[in-house]
Formats: structure tokens, C-alpha cells, sequence
């Protein structure tokens, strides 16, 4: 296993699990080995939250030359699926991170999670317990009382070892005991109060089938889980601060005798929290189970599908979990920022080409009606390696409806009757005419004239036009349907909220705009979908599978205006 030889090569602290690992390292604990984990349970698909604890996991085994591990966290079989063990390794790989040969399950210690409960068992650690859930409840005490001992807590081993075994071989009903802990009912902290390690539950497991009717909690799974693949720091978020002595008297009270080649040490960091944004998983699977969405992979969704789908790049969401750093207190980061990232690595990359969203026509009555010319344009003047393409432009051309006003107020520099602007990439036009329908005024058509002098690349007039808007040529252009996306939520989704059942009442209504009646520049032809672009002046957009030969869709990933550019001036 490689490990860095010496101290000084330590990668510098950024955060504090950094500096955890490497006074670990100095102290050459765990031989200098550094293991750590993703640990999903399969039971949605992964969000940009997850993204910030794989890039951490991954992260960190990536610098200090060590390894982790992907284990699904299955042990509840009530909810989880194969879709969503799928899902996981695709988004995984897709974020750029790689598990090697070591993709493992809990549900593949299932076995040896019993045999340590055996164990417990004898050695008088743990009973089996017949209070009801209600009573369970009653008995635990609360954050100010303790908890009182359960009447079967004095049971001797020979019948512990025995029921247990029968809740195994399915002679009781589902709920009916549970295998606990015999910890401490006095204890300040209420995980230490007797904890469940097994119930009772008949439900068939996506990968062991039948074979068993009880599973254990995951506070009694997770750390065996850690301490059977060696890994050396579990990492894991705060709500799980207050489990940690549970972690530890699990590992301590199983793995005695096991010679372990390290002890897993549990370290807890903010989970991640965004504006207006839903990140809990059964809110999640509400929106899609009850049609808000059209899918996990909906591009409003925070989930990494719905990212990659909306056109995100794995390098921006990269980017973006490096920057809001690992920190021991929970906060919220504004949604500006993810934003500001995909601005940031589109910006050298996609290439800049011109579509119009909203439509309006404009004749030019002093080009000719058989003319088409092929204008020269830079693809990225942010990177003129991407070279040039040919535009045509012809007599009829559509520009955006909202770059024409018929009363514009001072300082409008785009068309108005009268009024002059330069079509990017061709000539500067002048508004002459301007025709409306008869029946609802709405401006249906402008006329103007072009100035043959003005021509980008080869402009003698000399003229200094304020305006430049983009433009595409009727005959030529394709049709496409762009979808606009807005934030899902229109608030905050406050954490306290998580059992709030009125939360969908902040669903932000106008969180998709499809407009149908779109034109892209014909360079587009054939778009692949999952290809980026830079729609001129308006944001960057991405090619959606739903595009048909006839159709290309794109979805909106984000504008142009950088809200979170201001926040870090201000
Ligand atoms: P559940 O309530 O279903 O357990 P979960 O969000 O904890 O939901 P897991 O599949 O258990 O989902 O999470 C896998 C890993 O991702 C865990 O280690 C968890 O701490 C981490 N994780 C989950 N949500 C976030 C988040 N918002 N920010 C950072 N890490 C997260
Ligand atoms: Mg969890």
C-alpha cells in the first residue's frame, strides 16, 4: 500500500480533518496509512451535498496517496433499490473518481455483523429486548431525565443467545424484539442508553434476498463496516457528533480480540446546505413520486444527475466543493456560487454562438433578396485556439423581441424606430419601419436598412454605434425549444423544516420556462446531446437528450450575469 514517506511532504492543512491526518501521520499511527470511505445508503440518487463529502473522501485519499472505498450503506431493504446503486457508481465515476477494485456493501458483513452480536451477547453486552416501540420510548428518559432499565435486561446469556437466534430463524413477527446494547440507561447521552443493534424485519434485500428477517441499526453496522475494510477516518456529517461514543464502544466491545490494522476514528464536518435549495433525500423522492419534477434527473433538481443533465461540468462541481472548504459549523452557502463556478469553466470552453429566444422579424430592404453572406466569427475570444466558423446572413433575420422598443427611454441603445445598431459579427442597421398586427398592435416586423460600409472586419465608415445585438438568419436558422430554469424554491428550505409537511408551498412556480419557438444558428446542426455553449447575451445552455432530428432542446444551465461576483466585491 503506498503511503508518503516522510512528514514533510505532508500536502499543507486547508481544513481541519487535514490537520487531523496529518498529526495522524506524524504520530504514524495506522502504520501511515490513510483509508477512508463514501458510504451512500441506495436509497435515491446522489445531490450536490454527497458531491462535497465524495470530493472529501476521495480527496483526501487522492493526497495522501491512500484509498477509499465506495460501500453502500444497505441495511434497511425497506427502501432501497438496484436504480439507485446504479445511479450512485454512475454519478460517482462521471464527478472523476475512481474506487478501484473496492466496491463493497454492508450487507456483505451481514454475517459476520451476527457473529459479533453472538459475541456481545456472551459476554453479556447485549439482550434481547421485548418492549414495544411505545415503550421503548417511554423508558429511554429524555435530554434532562434518565432512562429506567428494561424489565429484560437481566436476562442470562443462555437466553439471550437463544432468542436471538430465533429472532434470526424467523419465529417472531416482525417488531415484536429487538437485540440491544447494555450500555448505560443513565447516560447524559441518549445513544448510550441501551441503543438498538437488530430488529426484526421481513422485507426482501436487493442483494441477500430471503436470507434475512433481521438487520442491524447503522450505528451498530457502520463502524463494524469501517474497522472490517481497515479505514482509518470515517468521515462522516455533524448530526452524527453525538454517536460518536456508540461508534466507539461498538468497535471497542465487538473487535477486542480482532487484530485490527487500525482503528477507524469518526470525524464529523458541516453537511452542506444551499439557497433555495431542497437537499434532504425524502423530500427529494416526494417531488419526484409526486410529479413536481419529471425525474430524478430533472435539470431543476440539486441531484447530480439533474446537474450533469442541466449541462454542470464535473470540474465545476469540483471546483465549487473546494471552495466552500470543510468546516466543523453547520452554514448555508448561497447558490450564487455553485453558479459562479460554471461561469467560471464554461467561459474558456464552451464555444459562443448566437441564438435567439424570442423572435422577431426584421427585413432589410436594402440587402438582396437572393444574397446570403458567410460572416466570419470567433468561436471564444476568450480562447481564440477554438479558431472561427462562417455565419450567413441574409435579407430576412430575426433578432430578440426584447431588443426593440418602440418608445425607448433615454440610454437605449438597442433598436428603436430611427435608431441604429450593429448586428454582431455583420453590419450596423437602422430601424425604418416598424409594422404591427392590425387586430392586436402587438409589432410583428421591423424594416430597416443596412449600411454596406459598416461590414465587422472590414468597417470603413468610421461610424460608432453604441448597441450590438445578436441576430440569426431566417432562411438558415434551426428551430429549437430552450428551457429556462429558476431556483425550485423560492426560500430557503430551513433544516428545522425537515419534518415540515407545508414545505412544497415554497416551490417556486415559474422554475421551468419552455419556450418553444427558438432559433439557433446553423452551426448547431446535429448538436450532440450534453454539448455546452455560450448563447450570446443570454447564458450558457446545454443540449438535452430530448432533442430530435428536427428539434434541438437545450436547457438553460445558467446566465450571464454573475450575481456572486458582486457578493465577493461588496
Ligand atoms: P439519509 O437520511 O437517507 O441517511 P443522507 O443524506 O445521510 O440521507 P447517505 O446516503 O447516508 O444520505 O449519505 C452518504 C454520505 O454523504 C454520508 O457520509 C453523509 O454524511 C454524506 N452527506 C449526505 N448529505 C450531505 C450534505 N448535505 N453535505 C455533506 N455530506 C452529506
Ligand atoms: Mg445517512
Amino acid at each position: 500500500m503506498e503511503t508518503l514517506d516522510a512528514p514533510a511532504n505532508l500536502p499543507q492543512p486547508s481544513n481541519f480533518i487535514k490537520n487531523i491526518v496529518n498529526e495522524d501521520l506524524k504520530m504514524n499511527k495506522n502504520d501511515g496509512r490513510v483509508h477512508t470511505r463514501f458510504p451512500p445508503e441506495p436509497n435515491g440518487y446522489l445531490h450536490i451535498g454527497h458531491a462535497k463529502s465524495i470530493c472529501l473522501n476521495f480527496g483526501l485519499a487522492n493526497e495522501y496517496g491512500g484509498l477509499c472505498n465506495l460501500r453502500f450503506d444497505d441495511t434497511n431493504p425497506s427502501k432501497e433499490e438496484v436504480e439507485f446503486v446504479e445511479s450512485i457508481q454512475q454519478d460517482v465515476k462521471w464527478l472523476g473518481f475512481d474506487w478501484g477494485d473496492r466496491m463493497f456493501y454492508a450487507s456483505d458483513y451481514f454475517e459476520e455483523l451476527y457473529q459479533f452480536a453472538v459475541k456481545l451477547i456472551k459476554a453479556g453486552k447485549a439482550y434481547v429486548c421485548d418492549l414495544s416501540p411505545q415503550e421503548m420510548k417511554e423508558y429511554r428518559g429524555t435530554l434532562t431525565e434518565p432512562g429506567k432499565e428494561s424489565p429484560y435486561r437481566s436476562r442470562s446469556v443462555e437466553e439471550n443467545l437463544d432468542l436471538f437466534e430465533r429472532m434470526r430463524k424467523g419465529e417472531f413477527p416482525n417488531g415484536s424484539r429487538v437485540l440491544r446494547a447494555k450500555i448505560d440507561m443513565a447516560s447524559p447521552n441518549l445513544n448510550m442508553r441501551d441503543p438498538v443493534l437488530y430488529r426484526i424485519m421481513r422485507a426482501t434485500h436487493h442483494r441477500t434476498g430471503d436470507k434475512w428477517c433481521i438487520y442491524p441499526m447503522y450505528d451498530y453496522a457502520h463502524p463494524l463496516s469501517d474497522a472490517l475494510e481497515g479505514i482509518t477516518h470515517s468521515i462522516c456529517t455533524l448530526e452524527f457528533e453525538d454517536h460518536r461514543p456508540l461508534y466507539d464502544w461498538v468497535i471497542d466491545n465487538c473487535m477486542q480480540d480482532s487484530h485490527l490494522e487500525s482503528r477507524p476514528q469518526q470525524i464529523e464536518f458541516a453537511r452542506l446546505n444551499l439557497t433555495n435549495t431542497v437537499m434532504s433525500k425524502r423530500k427529494l423522492r416526494e417531488l419526484v413520486e409526486e410529479g413536481y419534477v419529471k425525474g430524478w434527473d430533472d435539470p431543476r433538481m440539486p441531484t447530480i444527475s439533474g446537474l450533469r443533465r442541466r449541462g454542470y461540468t464535473p470540474e465545476a462541481i469540483r471546483d465549487f466543493c473546494d471552495r466552500i472548504g470543510v468546516a466543523k459549523s453547520n452554514s448555508t452557502v448561497d447558490i450564487a456560487l455553485l453558479e459562479h463556478c460554471i461561469r467560471e469553466d464554461l467561459n474558456s470552453k464552451a464555444p459562443r454562438v448566437m441564438a435567439v429566444l424570442r423572435p422577431l422579424k426584421v427585413v432589410i430592404t436594402n440587402y438582396s433578396e437572393n444574397l446570403v453572406e458567410e460572416m466570419e466569427a470567433e468561436n471564444n475570444p476568450e480562447n481564440p485556439e477554438m479558431g472561427t466558423r462562417k455565419i450567413p446572413f441574409s435579407r430576412v433575420i430575426y433578432i430578440e423581441q426584447e431588443d426593440f422598443m418602440e418608445n425607448p427611454p433615454k440610454k437605449y441603445f438597442r433598436l428603436a424606430p430611427g435608431q441604429e445598431v450593429r448586428l454582431k459579427h455583420a453590419y450596423v442597421i437602422k430601424c425604418e419601419e416598424v409594422i404591427k398586427d392590425e387586430k392586436t398592435g402587438e409589432v410583428i416586423e421591423l424594416r430597416c436598412t443596412y449600411d454596406p460600409t459598416t461590414k465587422s472586419g472590414a468597417d470603413t465608415s468610421g461610424r460608432k454605434v453604441k448597441g450590438t445585438l445578436h441576430w440569426v438568419s431566417a432562411a438558415n436558422a434551426l428551430k429549437a425549444e430552450v428551457r429556462l430554469y429558476e431556483h425550485l424554491l423560492l426560500e430557503d428550505d430551513a433544516e428545522e423544516d425537515e419534518e415540515n409537511t407545508d414545505w412544497k408551498a415554497k416551490l417556486n412556480p415559474n422554475s421551468l420556462v419552455t419556450l418553444n419557438n427558438c432559433l439557433v444558428e446553423p452551426s448547431l446542426v446535429g448538436a450532440a446531446p450534453g454539448s455546452r455553449y455560450q448563447f450570446m447575451r443570454q447564458g450558457y445552455f446545454c443540449v438535452d437528450p430530448d432533442s430530435t432530428e428536427g428539434k434541438l432542446v437545450f436547457n438553460r444551465i445558467v446566465g450571464l450575469r454573475d450575481s456572486w461576483s458582486k457578493i465577493e466585491k461588496a
